[in-house]
């Protein structure tokens, strides 16, 4: 079944939507933060993401830049009541595929929906490769000689940074910002736990540390 997330703090808003959504045969999630969105769109397999822009606890726009980092790249139509000019340029320059400002027809919201689930899988798969390592942005499989490998969203997102810069030395800080999305903390060492995971399952070699620099993908 097509799932859908919706993030929204405005309850009402977010039930009506999903009402909506269920009647035309789509399964919801519904999360009012922007941290609980990403928690949701991290571990489920989720097809379509309705955006709220001004949650609680972050701005929608810093949901859908972590989004897109984490490597998810789930169609995203933002919906908000700001709908001046420059957000809807913010919103589709950080990624959005659409935008629809409030109050808003849900026929209209279906609609495009719709177009947007259609659209997605015609954007042509491609894998990445590397030595005997793939990755299928398409499918979201990864295969280590040709053995299928589960990985989470954020093991993935630090696989595809590596495999789009083979060879590459990748900086703990350039790797926590696209991986992350986040600002270098010196003290975190939250990449070289993923980098410990992501070689535990690719193999211990794939991945060379460069002392006191980053990493390299071998
Ligand atoms: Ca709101």
């Amino acid at each position: 079944m097509t799932q859908i997330l919706i993030i929204e703090d405005e309850a009402l808003i977010a039930a009506f939507i999903a009402k909506g959504l269920k009647a035309a045969g789509y399964a919801c999630f519904i999360e009012a933060t922007g941290r609980g969105g990403l928690k949701v769109a991290e571990r489920e397999a989720i097809d379509l993401v309705i955006l709220d822009i001004g949650l609680p606890d972050m701005s929608g726009f810093t949901v859908l830049e972590r989004l897109r980092g984490q490597g998810v790249r789930t169609p995203v139509i933002i919906l908000t009541a700001r709908s001046s000019a420059a957000d809807t340029v913010a919103g589709l320059t950080s990624g959005a595929d659409d935008y629809m400002g409030k109050p808003f027809s849900f026929d209209e919201l279906l609609a495009r929906v719709r177009l947007r689930l259609r659209s997605a899988p015609a954007e042509a798969p491609h894998a990445l490769r590397h030595g005997a390592v793939t990755l299928d942005l398409g499918t979201r499989r990864v295969t280590v000689s040709g053995q299928e490998v589960e990985l989470s969203a954020r093991e993935f997102a630090l696989l595809e940074t590596f495999l789009r810069n083979p060879g590459q030395v990748l900086s703990r800080e350039r790797l926590l910002s696209t991986v992350w999305g986040l600002d270098f903390d010196p003290g975190s060492n939250i990449v070289d736990v993923y980098v410990r995971y992501l070689r535990r399952k690719i193999g211990a070699e794939a991945v060379e540390t460069i002392r006191n620099v980053g990493y390299r993908l071998v």
